[in-house]
């Protein structure tokens, strides 16, 4: 198969770890017969740095014409870069957004999951780790309170603030249905998370939900009110395959399940429209403390080009191959500093790329 990947380096760490991820990937293509064509864009400071804006129009064609873009991180430290003495529409950040609108990436997947390798890492009980987990939140990205009307007025002497929660049954299919098709891919299990108890725009969410879910009878689907759920995320995150929730629900329990895991170098995300296409990134950001010391993990971004490979190419054995090396890694004692402990073998973030791919057999 031939895969056309556009790949955006970015800022700080970025770099040092797409690198060791197109390592991984090059090695996947040898032991599997494919072909990776990778084209290379600058968004963020690099972009704002060599061309004054952090997104060039050729920069999203070039983008737009790939099967699918893989990305290190963007941005540096704001107290120190010049990036930030710029507009807001001009700073690094604005790149992100700028990407995300044109390539309508509606759909934000974050897994967390426990190794047990790392368990050590994990704030929560061991009675409770001891189980593992491995969860994936499903983040509508593009609607609700984050992207509705908002305003502030004066009312009788008083200042008051206005923010708007709008859902149309549209956006809410859109994201039911890659819910469920990725749950298809997993453990087949949905968890809805709403507010149906207090909210409209929760309880024609929840309606939605159960008409996607109609075309899945092979998913098993459950509702959740989202204090519940934060709740359970650190009571018993086991219980979870797929989360399934709104913009701003969303935000916040993925933040709440990537540190219950405890490793942040660790963890994958993705972006996804309504075709096969998708944006494939680290959660964790650009390092700017770490860049250019060959010290960042390049797991979370070489976790991500694994997702790219399930979601956008439907090459489930290859992702399969990739997190199985990063198991085995981690079995064999290697660790980047961010994850190391006592009695295991430092790497740096090249090492970790060489040791990942030679366990792609
Ligand atoms: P960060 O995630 O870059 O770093 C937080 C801490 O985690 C730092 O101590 C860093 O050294 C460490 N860390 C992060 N990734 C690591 C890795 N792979 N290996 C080892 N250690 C790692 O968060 P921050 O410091 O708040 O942000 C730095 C810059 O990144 C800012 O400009 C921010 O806007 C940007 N950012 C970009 C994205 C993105 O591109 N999607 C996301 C978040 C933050």
């Amino acid at each position: 198969m031939r895969l056309q990947i556009t790949c955006i380096p970015g800022d700080g760490i970025g770099p040092e770890i797409v690198r060791e991820a197109k390592k991984v990937l090059e090695k996947v293509a040898k032991v599997y017969g494919h072909e990776m064509v990778f084209t290379d864009i600058l968004m963020g400071g690099a972009s704002i740095d060599a061309y004054g804006v952090p997104l060039t129009q050729e920069a999203i064609e070039t983008a737009k014409a790939a099967d699918a873009v893989l990305m290190g991180s963007i941005g540096g430290d704001p107290t120190k870069s010049p990036w930030y003495q710029l507009p807001p529409d001009k700073r690094p950040e604005a790149g992100l957004l700028g990407i995300r609108k044109a390539l309508n990436l509606f759909a934000n997947l974050r897994p967390a999951v426990l190794y047990e390798e790392l368990a050590a890492a994990c704030p929560l009980k061991e009675e409770i780790s001891k189980a593992g987990f491995d969860l994936l939140i499903m983040r509508e990205l593009t609607g609700g309170l984050y992207f509705g009307e908002r305003k502030t007025v004066v009312e009788n002497g008083l200042r008051k603030a206005i923010d708007t929660l709008t859902y149309d049954e549209g956006e809410i299919r859109r994201i039911a249905i890659k819910g469920f098709d990725i749950a298809r891919k997993r453990r087949k299990k949905v968890t809805s998370v709403d507010k149906a108890n207090v909210l409209d725009s929760s309880r024609l969410w929840r309606k939605v939900v159960e008409e996607v879910a109609a075309d899945y009878p092979d998913v098993k689907l459950e509702h959740m009110l989202v204090d519940n759920c934060a709740m359970q995320l650190v009571k018993d995150p086991s219980q979870f395959d797929v989360i399934l929730t709104e913009n701003m629900f969303g935000d916040i329990l993925s933040d709440e399940a990537s540190m219950v895991t405890g490793s942040i170098g660790m963890l994958a995300s993705a972006s996804l429209n309504d075709t096969k296409f998708g944006l494939y990134e680290p959660s964790h950001g650009s390092a700017p403390d770490i860049a250019g010391q060959d010290v960042a993990n390049p797991i979370a971004t070489v976790l991500s080009a694994a997702m790219m490979l399930r979601y956008s190419f439907d090459l489930d054995e290859e992702a399969k191959a990739i997190e199985e090396a990063v198991r085995q890694v981690l079995k064999d004692g290697y660790r980047t500093g961010d994850i190391f402990s006592e009695g295991m073998m430092r790497v740096g973030c090249s090492q970790m790329g060489d040791l990942l791919a030679e366990r792609i057999r």
